[in-house]
């Protein structure tokens, strides 16, 4: 016996992204889970008295973007503090930091100088011209460089790392690294309250963008409560994967969390850990020594230590999200990860891949939006010269070779279609995708990365009623404008989480 469906979509240039991407018009939705897709007459079938049918108005129909990789807490920061991914200079960086007032700290997240004429870290001098009173602190992109003011640096003399606070003529320039990064990012945490509300701040950010599901790496976070207490409670409408650090094996252990456990919503994907630093910070480890620099990086996490960490995971079955970044980093990972290929270790950013990738036994969890950082002079041109550069982020080369490919935003920024844009645009061949494998790379990739896909990342009866309607054909728009389309309506478990045209009258087109 069929039931009537819950809702109807119709009038959609409907994509299913599955393996062979095919067309429809409509999808039926009953329970959360898609029953029926087809042609707008075989699916009106379902419609009963109390069907709520929206006229899609021949709108792009997706399955809902999951961003294999995520710092939501961090996504939440930079809503409610100063975001500095905004500022198109240092001057203006400031001015936005001199205009947050939120609390006892002046925090500011997102800050990337690499855009910026002068292409220098923010210094304490600067950050001591925004207060001389309260402690200021400007994190990098990417997080593992941040810049202090001299309160902080004189509050915390004997606690920061030295190895991570940066000095000229023996005095702190107010650029600080890695570690000492690490522990200005602990002890300007936020409480188990304020995380619940960053992590609501940042799912409506993730809404709005036509994300649907998160792998999201915690480390001493409240962020794993607050899922779990707004999934109780019915208010997550996000299906979050949550990685761990290493750093809690213990308490992971003693919990008893194993891969996939979980519900609908939050599940345990497994264990996050670093191997070496950033390609920005120069810390990525590389095997020949950087463009501009001395040195070829550093071991965040040593191979010895990756080892252990290796080994323990794997003895409780949990899964490996293993961030490498050089091409060091990255030969040292797949030696340590085990040929045993079940829990579908993952190795995350993958910016600079071996040539021969025969020999990759493990799942590419990487950020088309990095791509922006290998154009004619970006970053990469800079730190890497143009060889390295022309190797980087290879994504074509990874699909070619049948490697597992799982695309991800590491919000810089939390924008599939950007990612989505520097993907199909990329400067060179080997880092090209056409449109339909970017969108499965976030979509049917991503869901595979998270053992998800009998479940996400396609449109097919059977799977969670997850999809975005987007205001333009990402296929028929020029490439160099897809991240310019609008997310017109995203929903999740078959209900509309985030709309720009006012619904409350049901049944009409947007
Ligand atoms: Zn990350």
């Amino acid at each position: 016996m069929t039931h009537a469906a819950d809702s109807i979509f119709e009038n959609a240039d409907g994509h299913t992204l599955g393996p062979t991407d095919e067309s429809f018009d409509a999808v039926a939705v009953y329970e959360g889970r898609i029953v029926r897709i087809g042609s707008d007459h075989e699916v009106r079938f379902l419609e009963g008295v109390e069907t709520d049918v929206i006229d899609c108005a021949g709108r792009t129909l997706l399955p809902g973007f999951i961003d294999a990789h995520t710092h939501m807490e961090v996504v939440g920061r930079r809503l409610l503090h100063a975001d500095l991914g905004a500022a198109t200079g240092r001057g203006e960086a400031l001015d936005l930091l001199r205009a947050e007032s939120s609390g006892e700290w002046v925090l500011g997240y997102g800050y990337d100088e690499s855009t910026w004429d002068d292409r220098w870290y923010l210094t304490r001098n600067e950050l001591d011209a925004v207060s001389t009173e309260r402690p200021v602190v400007a994190f990098r992109e990417d997080l593992h460089t941040a810049s202090a003011n001299s309160v902080v640096l004189d509050r915390y003399a004997d606690e920061l790392p030295e190895s991570g606070v940066e000095r000229k003529r023996g005095e702190p320039t107010g650029v600080i690294t890695d570690d000492a990064a690490e522990f200005l990012r602990a002890e300007t945490a936020p409480d188990r309250a304020e995380t619940k509300r960053l992590v609501e701040a940042a799912r409506d950010h993730a809404h709005e963008r036509g994300v649907t599901g998160v792998h999201d790496m915690v480390r001493r976070s409240h962020a794993p409560a607050a899922y779990r207490e707004l999934a109780r409670d019915g208010d997550l409408d996000l299906r979050v994967r949550l990685y761990y650090w290493a750093d809690h094996l213990d308490a992971i252990d003693e919990l008893g969390l194993v891969t996939n456990g979980g519900n609908e919503y939050v599940e345990v994907g497994g264990v996050k850990t670093f191997t070496d630093g950033s390609i920005g910070a120069g810390t990525a480890k590389l095997s020949t020594p950087y463009a501009d620099r001395d040195g070829t990086g550093e071991w965040v996490v040593p191979p010895e230590e990756l080892a252990g960490i290796v080994e323990r995971a794997t003895a409780l079955d949990l899964q490996l999200a293993v961030h490498a970044i050089g091409d060091e980093a990255i030969a040292e990972t797949l030696d340590a990860l085990p040929a045993d290929t079940a829990l579908r270790h993952r190795i995350e950013h993958a910016e600079l891949l071996p040539d021969d990738l025969s020999a990759f036994d493990a799942v590419a969890s990487m950020q088309p939006n990095f791509l922006r950082w290998a154009r004619e002079g970006g970053l990469y041109e800079t730190r890497l010269g143009d060889e390295r550069t022309a190797a980087s982020n290879r994504v074509s080369d990874v699909l070619d070779a049948a490697v597992p490919l799982a695309f991800g935003s590491d919000c810089m920024p939390l924008d599939p279609l950007y990612g989505v844009q520097q993907v199909v645009t990329a400067p060179r061949e080997s880092q090209q995708l056409s449109v339909t494998e970017a969108l499965r790379a976030y979509t049917s990739g991503a869901a595979y990365a998270g053992h998800d896909e009998d479940r996400l990342g396609m449109i097919a009866p059977g799977m969670c009623a997850d999809f975005v309607i987007l205001s333009e054909s990402p296929w028929e728009v020029d490439p160099s404008t897809i991240a310019g389309v609008e997310v017109e309506m995203t929903v999740v478990d078959g209900e509309v989480v985030h709309s720009r045209v006012d619904r409350s009258r049901s049944g009409v087109a947007f």
